[in-house]
């Protein structure tokens, strides 16, 4: 959805100009070179790996662009700019964008041969990154990825888990099984599909990985609609999920009622993440 929103932006169109901020964390592939690489390049298309927006160029290279929690990419002449930005703090709402003048935190700026709409990549806390892959260049972050979440079969959540000890959470956060499922989704799935966070993963049968799969989901598209999580390009990790936060039925809620059956809700580590269940509906 949020893909094909961002692509009429990028496809198809000639790069002429690219501004940066200086050489920084954000950056993968140095300033000039990014420069070098993408000025008299046409983009091609757009893929979505997970967390990360992929545009291949007409020599084959790759622009990867990756919004982190506080990153917004958008137009200032979009017509719809919200489901162009992540939602984060610190954002730029979208009646800001339409009237946008880059500032200190425009890490990217392209301009484009057609003199249309420059394209901006803002990120207040510097999370984002930026890279350019050559033609046959590859990167781990972007090969280490897995199915999209929001494509993921329960077949292969049942295949990736069998013989696994982990907690079916910690299975469910890692990028190569499911890329883009944030520590908020996995539990408001685990939720849904009334499986419990530390569960071991092989344990599992495979009609919960499916119910799980399921769940994933609906609440990944959830909050893609109430404008949460923003895009379904970019998974917001922890908080900064905007309205979705009305809809949450455990997360962040340990200690209030269930929903469903009132009794109180458990926080407890999973993964080394905050993880909120319901140990009455949960098993
Ligand atoms: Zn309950």
């Amino acid at each position: 959805m949020t893909r094909r929103q961002i692509a009429p932006l990028l496809v198809g169109r000639r790069i002429a100009s690219v501004a940066t901020t200086r050489a920084s964390t954000l950056f993968l592939t140095r300033p000039t070179a990014l420069r070098e690489g993408l000025v008299g390049r046409e983009v091609r298309e757009l893929e979505r790996r997970g967390k990360y927006l992929v545009a291949r160029l007409d020599d084959a290279a790759c622009l990867v662009l990756h919004l982190g929690m506080t990153g917004q990419l958008f137009s200032a002449q979009a017509t719809s700019p919200r489901l162009l930005s992540a939602g984060a703090r610190s954002a730029l709402r979208p009646e800001q964008q339409l009237r946008f003048e880059p500032d200190s935190h425009t890490h990217l700026r392209l301009g484009f041969a057609d003199g249309g709409p420059e394209v901006f990549l803002r990120d207040v806390r510097k999370f984002g990154k930026v890279l350019l892959l050559r033609r046959g260049e590859s990167h781990p972050r972007i090969d280490r990825l897995g199915v999209d979440a929001l494509e993921l079969p329960g077949e292969v959540l049942f295949a990736a888990s069998r013989g696994r000890r982990v907690a079916i959470k910690g299975l469910l956060l890692d990028q190569a099984v499911a890329a883009g499922v944030g520590n908020i989704y996995a539990d408001e799935a685990l939720f849904r599909a009334r499986i419990r966070p530390t569960r071991r993963a092989g344990a599992l049968t495979r009609r919960e990985c499916e119910a799980l799969a399921e769940a994933v989901r609906a609440v990944l598209l959830r909050s893609i609609e109430t404008g949460g999580s923003s895009t379904r390009d970019y998974v917001a990790p922890d908080g900064a999920d905007g309205a979705f936060q009305d809809e949450r039925r455990v997360y962040a809620r340990g200690g209030e009622p269930c929903l469903v059956c009132g009794a109180p809700i458990r926080r407890t580590l999973v993964a080394q993440r905050g993880t909120h269940y319901c140990p009455r509906c949960q098993r």
